[in-house]
């Protein structure tokens, strides 16, 4: 697929290179934790600890995009790991077991401690359950209840996962023998929340016409959000990310200039990290993505008080898309449909991830319904490659570019 090249914004290259920085870490630091990458507080409770968190699905994107993940998921496969799991799941196992003398990026190290959270989907439990049983390491968990109403949810929730937050703090100072001072802990939340806060700047200029960012930038960033949340670095790099951005609105500034761009949709779930280039075809038929779900509702929803570090990591615990109703998800994509200008939706129903995909089909006749706007379903799987039909996506697409005038 031939696309036009586009100048991407400076930040992509800064991006970059924290993550090279990030998986060079992975390989020579200890303690180092394999941590899950939704909502979880203990990502702040590591960097505040000197444990060096690794990220198994950020690991199994990496791959994706580089092509690499169809020879993991078969590993994973043929350890009897069914097709059915998380393609991240399988790419994680696959690596695990597979002796792979040049892995992409130089992999990442075993660890020597699993730091997880249950505000997720169910797979969590049996995967880092496996990693537990393959490593023989310890697994520090944090239990959170399911938060089915977010507006009305009651008080106990928050003292429950502060609670197990701490239990979780104790249990990981008596496995490594260390303590973790509360200013430490909350120098991390600071520099979390300082990381939100610009992100939450971010995702406001995106309603700006042109749209600044597009979605492979908005998607590169979720790497400073979720994997450096905690560090200064991070906080310093979302507040670059933010300057620049907020020059592009400015200016006008867009991926698409402001007489390109003639569509603004909404992408639904995870991307093709196999295949970013399909957002490419889409800016050069004029379709700008200021927005995505999965961009904005999962990480960055949670403000911090780091005069209450306890508090406001219990809280990032129970928030995120990934722990609440289909309901209020459909509630906030009608909203954000309207405030960011949305006028077609691509929804990828994913074969991997149930969590987003369940209701996917409820959400857009909802919308089609009450927006009357067009949504398109594209089916395919965000890491695993081989389930993917590159000429059946194209032929929907050409389609609804045909429906939306493009
Ligand atoms: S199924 Fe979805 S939430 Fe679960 S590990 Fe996969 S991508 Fe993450």
């Amino acid at each position: 697929m031939e696309t036009k090249k586009r100048e991407r914004p400076a930040f992509n290259r800064d991006i970059a290179a924290a993550m090279k920085k990030h998986y060079s870490h992975t390989q020579t630091r200890t303690p180092l934790a394999h941590t899950l990458m939704s909502s979880n507080p203990l990502i702040e409770v590591a960097y505040a600890a000197g444990i060096q968190p690794s990220f198994p699905e950020n690991y199994a994107c990496v791959c994706a995009a580089r092509h690499a993940s169809p020879a993991y998921c078969e590993t994973a496969e043929a350890h009897h790991y069914t097709q059915d799991l998380c393609s991240y799941c399988r790419n994680n196992l696959g690596y695990t077991h597979l002796d792979d003398g040049e892995p992409v990026n130089g992999g990442i190290g075993d660890p020597d401690l699993l730091l997880m959270t249950s505000s997720a989907c169910s797979h969590y439990f049996k995967w880092w359950d496996t990693l537990h049983e393959i490593h023989q390491k310890p697994m520090v968990f944090v239990n959170t209840p399911r938060v089915m109403d977010p507006q009305n949810r009651p008080d106990f929730y928050i003292d429950f996962a502060r609670e197990e937050i701490k239990a979780a703090i104790r249990e990981i100072e008596t496995i490594l023998d260390i303590s973790i001072s509360r200013d430490k802990l909350a120098r991390a939340v600071y520099q979390s929340d300082r990381t939100v806060s610009y992100w939450q700047k971010i995702l406001e200029l995106q309603k700006s016409v042109p749209a600044p960012l597009g979605l492979s930038d908005l998607s590169n960033a979720l790497f400073v959000l979720i994997v450096l949340a905690g560090t200064e670095e991070g906080a310093d790099l979302m507040e670059k990310i933010y300057q620049e951005t907020s020059v592009r609105a400015a200016a006008g500034e867009g991926v698409l200039d402001r007489n390109e761009e003639k569509h603004r949709l909404l992408w639904m779930n995870i991307p093709f990290w196999y295949n970013l280039k399909i957002l490419g075809y889409f800016e050069d038929r004029g379709c700008a993505f200021p927005m995505s779900d999965y961009c904005q509702y999962i990480w960055g929803v949670t403000r911090m008080d780091s005069e209450n570090p306890i508090e406001g990591l219990a809280r990032k615990a129970l928030e995120g898309e990934l722990n609440t109703s289909l309901d209020a998800h459909i509630d906030m994509l009608i909203r954000d449909i309207q405030a960011y200008g949305i006028n077609g939706v691509v929804a990828h129903s994913n074969r991997s991830c149930r969590v987003l995909s369940v209701g996917l089909l409820d959400a857009a006749s909802i919308i089609r319904e009450e927006l009357g706007i067009p949504v398109l379903i594209l089916d395919g799987d965000h890491a695993d490659e081989r389930v993917y039909s590159e000429a059946e996506t194209m032929t929907r697409i050409d389609t609804f570019l045909e429906m939306l005038g493009g």
